[in-house]
């Protein structure tokens, strides 16, 4: 997964911090070190994992540290605080237009999904009540207006577009012209009330001067709102001198990365921010219309410290489930009541949902299971139900009940082991904690280091 040897090698720097009493100098310095070195494995921008580890070595030596931590917490606090303020700080929300529409403009290498992203992103607007219309302005890919077409269709959005071989306009045979459609495109939009313009243009397989011309002069004919830098996490060390020539070359407002569900180190989403300025605005995490989520830089830190992302992880229950259902959990949540019947009867809908994976990834403590992660199968699910059946009603209720000889038996009847039975006990109950400390607005408390 994405970060996932980051997230590796952080957590095994911090956990061996856990039995130090005191941090001393010499601490601090053996583990900024390790940390420059896992940022740098990582394709971080050199002068992006300066200014970080700089700013963790400062905090970590100064009186500011919070005492009720212990060494490894207060390392891993800092770190966090520090990786959020590098991923942007606080969320960015889409900029909307004082008088719609709301022009958005995507821009970025051939590739890096501009295409998959313009159905996403008018997935994701048509769902909250917005009237998107997809503009297709790449006309250099003979097949990139078909292929928007059909995630229009997809998405159940309109689509404006030219005529193949020519502007649309009558009598003009000359090859499409993307700035005039641009133009067009945003004046249908207003003729027919459409609230929000996505605007998709050409990419190439590199950075080009006359891709930069083209993407600049789209910019100046329809002034968006918003120019979204589309950009590959995969990429790798190219991020910063890509993401350089599309700032100047067009200057973009924000930028969404895709691919994150791939295996990309995470150099690129590190060090955009820190390179261009510019915030992340989105994150794509597949190639599915839904693998899509707005960017959150606290969730992606604590994503990459194995934190767990169990406020995402909530939001996409959301989805699978209704509303209902979901107010009931939350509440069962906060108020202690979420059983092991709650936690079986989720996982069962989630089947369905074909999402338990990625899910899964979001829960604290997961990120050294990845490789159990990636065989998580029907079988696993499976399992699991052959466990919860097997207990009591009054066990699934309270799990407390569940001493050794009832372990057993549990283990005996569901043909698992007992091993299994207390790994299924243990992540349900720190599911649960989880849960209910941020239902309650609080901050989560890391797993495996609270004071034992
Ligand atoms: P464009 O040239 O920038 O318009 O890129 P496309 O939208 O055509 O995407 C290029 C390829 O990447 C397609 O095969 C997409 O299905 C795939 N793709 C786009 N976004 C994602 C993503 O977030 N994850 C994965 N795994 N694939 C993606």
């Amino acid at each position: 997964a994405t970060f996932g040897n980051l997230s590796a090698r952080l957590t095994d720097t911090f956990a061996k911090l856990r039995t130090k009493g005191k941090l001393s100098a010499a601490d601090v310095d053996g583990t900024v070190r390790e940390i420059r070195r896992a940022l740098l494995e990582a394709d971080v921008a050199l002068e992006v994992v300066k200014d970080f580890t700089g700013k963790v070595r400062e905090r970590a030596l100064g009186d500011e540290v919070n005492k009720a931590l212990n060494p490894a917490q207060q390392v891993v606090q800092i770190v966090n605080d520090e990786l959020i303020g590098i991923l942007g700080g606080e969320q960015r929300r889409l900029e909307f237009a004082k008088t719609p529409p709301t022009v958005i403009m995507l821009a970025g290498l051939q590739g890096a999904g501009k295409t998959t992203l313009a159905g996403k992103l008018a997935k994701w607007l048509k769902d909250q009540g917005h009237t998107p219309l997809l503009v297709a302005c790449d006309l250099q890919r003979p097949n990139a207006v078909t292929q928007l077409g059909v995630v229009a269709e997809q998405a159940g959005v309109a689509i404006y577009a030219p005529h193949p071989g020519n502007t649309g306009v009558e009598g003009d045979l000359t090859v499409g012209d993307p700035v005039r459609v641009a133009r067009d495109g945003v004046a249908e939009a207003r003729s027919k009330h459409h609230d929000f313009v996505i605007v998709d243009t050409a990419g190439r397989l590199g950075v080009d001067a006359e891709l930069m011309k083209q993407a600049g002069d789209i910019r100046a004919a329809i002034d968006p709102d918003e120019v979204l830098f589309v950009i590959d996490a995969m990429i790798g060390q190219d991020a910063v001198a890509t993401a350089q020539a599309f700032q100047e070359g067009v200057d973009f407002t924000g930028v969404v990365l895709t691919k994150l569900d791939g295996d990309a180190r995470g150099g690129a989403a590190l060090s955009i921010r820190g390179v261009t300025g510019k915030p992340i605005l989105f994150a794509s995490t597949g190639e599915g219309l839904g693998d899509f989520e707005p960017f959150h830089p606290d969730r992606m830190a604590s994503r990459i410290l194995d934190l767990g992302d169990v406020l995402t992880l909530i939001e996409q229950a959301q989805q699978a489930f209704d509303e209902e259902e979901a107010r009931q959990v939350a509440e069962k949540i906060a108020s202690d009541q979420f059983t092991l019947d709650d936690f079986l009867k989720q996982m069962q809908q989630l089947r369905g949902a074909g999402s338990i994976q990625k899910m899964m990834g979001m829960l604290p403590g997961m990120g050294k299971m990845k490789d159990q992660l990636a065989n998580f199968d029907e079988r696993e699910i499976l399992h699991t139900e052959a466990i919860i059946q097997s207990m009591t009603p009054d066990e699934r209720r309270n799990p407390k009940l569940l001493n050794g000889s009832r372990r057993l038996r549990i283990a005996k009847g569901s043909g698992q082991t007992v091993t299994d039975v207390n790994s299924l006990v243990n992540r349900f109950e720190q599911a649960a904690k989880m849960m209910k400390t941020v239902a309650k607005g609080g901050v989560p408390q890391i797993p495996g280091m609270g004071p034992v």
